[in-house]
């Protein structure tokens, strides 16, 4: 299972938002989208990414600063040196790339292109179904013995 069987299930879409766009924006797109993070739009960096915004940036930055970074830009708070991963990754490397790291959200970058995000979630979900499959196998495997 790699990166690209994943993106192919789940589809390409990726969320951006301006890096001038305000923190209570960010908050209102990732509770609308039932999203964990959301990337800040174009400029220099791998993909074309300028940074990445999770929850707990918004919490860390609530709790921190107050209440007042909501009105702050976006750029205030997010992460600039984006990790991401290639559609060729395996399902195994890109889960040991957010263990190691603590990240959640991992963009998926095809040479300069942006053509996804693999969240934990995902990962986690085709991961099982795995295992699941290798479980079945293995029944088929007895039972046919
Ligand atoms: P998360 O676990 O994805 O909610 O994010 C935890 C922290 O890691 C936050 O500070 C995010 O901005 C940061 N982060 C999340 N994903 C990435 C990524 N792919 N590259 C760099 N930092 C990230």
């Amino acid at each position: 299972m790699h990166v690209s069987d994943i993106l192919a299930s789940k589809g390409a879409a990726v969320l951006t938002i301006a890096a001038d766009a305000t923190v209570a924006e960010a908050a209102r797109l990732l509770a609308s989208k039932r999203i964990g993070a959301v990337l800040i739009g174009a400029g220099a960096g791998a993909g074309g990414l300028a940074g990445i915004l999770s929850e707990r940036d918004i919490v860390r930055g609530l709790a921190e600063r107050g209440e007042h970074v909501l009105q702050e830009p976006v750029s205030t708070l997010m992460t600039r040196n984006v990790v991401v991963c290639a559609p060729e990754h395996s399902l195994d490397q890109i889960m040991g790339m957010m263990t190691e790291r603590r990240i959640r959200h991992l963009p998926v970058v095809d040479g300069a292109k942006l053509v996804g995000v693999i969240s934990i979630g995902d990962a986690v979900k085709h991961r099982i179904a795995e295992i699941e499959r290798e479980a079945q196998d293995l029944r088929a495997y007895i039972t046919a013995a």
